[in-house]
């Protein structure tokens, strides 16, 4: 479904050629390009607007990996930046059945959107892939054709379904399936709603009768992709009114713009849990981002390429480093290198696994030197207002040297020092580290 749009966005990268930090102007003209890609995959404009200036926020100024292409790695940027307006990283948000049995799902959606035949594949999926014991029913009073194709599909799904009973009002049906549930030890009821071809106030009010009687744990909203920003003002006036919990997309394996998969979530706030892929009673998906978004670019290969140059560039860096240190060879650039690395990483175990012969204990000593997490962006920044030649020797720096760095940091002398000072301590401790690991050898290894 997304051919078109991965299309387009792929041409937009093959003119990012230039090298070095990407300049503002290829990261526009690429925006741009963008831009009209989305809106043209109908991608609501305001959630166009947002992940632009995120996405240009991020790309200018940053320093092009070197084994890349500066194309290749706004490829990167953008595709992160796909991944949050689609939700975020992370697993795919599953459906919360905890509680006192039956859990009850509610089923929303318009006519035709593919709820009936959503709730036979959801229902075939939890009995299948939880092993939980299901019930479908179908509260579609007045159109008796559709309960009938629920019976069908459950049937295709192994799945039970509530008996029709005719005459009885969409409440009374909720009623009695919640209650055949509890006495027919079922785990989970799903409550196929009325649809109808347009939003109206009766079937509103119905929809929050059931939900009053149901008690469900989630409430649904199935949505055809195919209809685009409809789609997405559907889902808004459902939940206003029903307290939607997540989305389902149908009709993912068509040929639409995909841009309803991609306002959703930003529109609507609610995670989109499920997408349908077929017709068939298997054919549905959990939900996944990043997935969602390599499709939509269509360029996995490059983002997993940027991925791992990235990865590989950090560690050259902290392994180089490291060895520095070793030697007890560590000037100010280093550590500034390195406090850098150390918030890239997550702190400062990340860096010191590379260190052979480190411990608890010289851990705690660092931790105790002022190497804690909040303090390194200020320690960057002192190390950032001295000069290339102050970096080198430290000796240079006298008292009114250190006065200007404090200026020129925002911090106060004392604060210089400390740094000063545990610059030595780690020089020192790197120092004996490395004689040890001499002696000792990579540990593990025979001396
Ligand atoms: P309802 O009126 O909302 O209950 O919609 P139905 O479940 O009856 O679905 C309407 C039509 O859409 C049926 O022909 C389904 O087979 C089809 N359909 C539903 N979901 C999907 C999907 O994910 N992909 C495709 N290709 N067709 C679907």
């Amino acid at each position: 479904m997304f051919d078109s749009l991965s299309e387009r966005l792929s041409g937009v990268f093959d003119s990012l050629t230039g090298r070095g930090a990407l300049s503002e102007k290829d990261v526009d003209a690429a925006l741009r390009e963008i831009r009209v890609a989305l809106l043209e995959a109908d991608v609501a404009l305001p959630a166009v607007k947002d992940f632009t200036s995120k996405v240009r926020e991020k790309a200018i100024g940053e320093d092009v990996i070197r084994s890349v292409s500066p194309g290749q790695q706004v490829i990167k940027i953008v595709h992160d930046g796909l991944v949050d307006l689609l939700g975020g990283e992370g697993e795919p948000e599953g459906l919360n059945l905890t509680g006192e049995p039956p859990v009850a799902i509610l089923m929303a959606g318009l006519q035709g959107s593919g709820k009936t035949t959503t709730t036979a594949k959801l229902a075939k999926r939890i009995s299948e892939r939880e092993k939980k014991k299901v019930l479908v029913a179908s509260l579609d009073t007045r159109r008796p054709a559709a309960m009938e194709q629920l019976a069908q599909m459950a049937e295709k799904a192994s799945v039970a379904c509530l008996p029709i009973v005719k005459g009885q009002s969409a409440v009374e049906i909720a009623k009695r399936a919640m209650s055949a549930g509890r006495l027919q030890g079922y785990d989970v009821v799903i409550l196929d709603t009325a649809g109808r071809t347009s939003i109206d106030e009766e079937m509103m009010g119905e929809a929050a009768r059931i939900a009053d009687v149901a008690r469900p744990r989630e409430t649904l909203l199935v949505a055809d992709s195919l209809t685009g920003q409809d789609a997405v003002e559907t889902a808004k006036r459902f939940d206003e009114r029903l307290k939607l919990t997540g989305l389902v997309l149908t009709r993912m394996d068509g040929d639409g713009r995909g841009g309803a998969a991609l306002s959703m979530r930003w529109v609507t706030g609610l995670p989109i849990k499920f997408l349908g892929v077929s017709e068939k009673v298997d054919g549905l998906d959990a939900f996944d981002a990043k997935r969602l978004a390599g499709r939509i670019l269509g360029r996995g290969d490059i983002v997993s390429l940027v991925e791992k140059a990235a990865a590989e560039v950090d560690h050259e860096k902290a392994e180089r480093l490291a060895k520095k240190m070793a030697k007890g060879k560590f000037d100010l650039e280093d550590m500034a290198d390195q406090l850098r690395q150390l918030q890239k990483m997550g702190g400062i175990s990340g860096m010191m696994g590379f260190l052979p012969g480190m411990n608890k204990a010289a851990k705690a000593q660092m931790a105790n030197a002022g190497f804690d997490d909040t303090a390194l962006k200020r320690q960057e920044a002192i190390i950032l207002s001295m000069t290339r030649e102050e970096r080198a020797k430290p000796d240079l720096l006298k008292a009114s040297r250190k006065r200007r760095i404090a200026m020129g940091a925002g911090v106060a002398v004392p604060e210089v020092n400390k740094l000063l000072k545990m610059h030595r301590q780690m020089a020192d401790m790197m120092k004996k580290m490395g004689k040890k690991g001499k002696k000792g050898g990579m540990p593990g290894m025979p001396g």
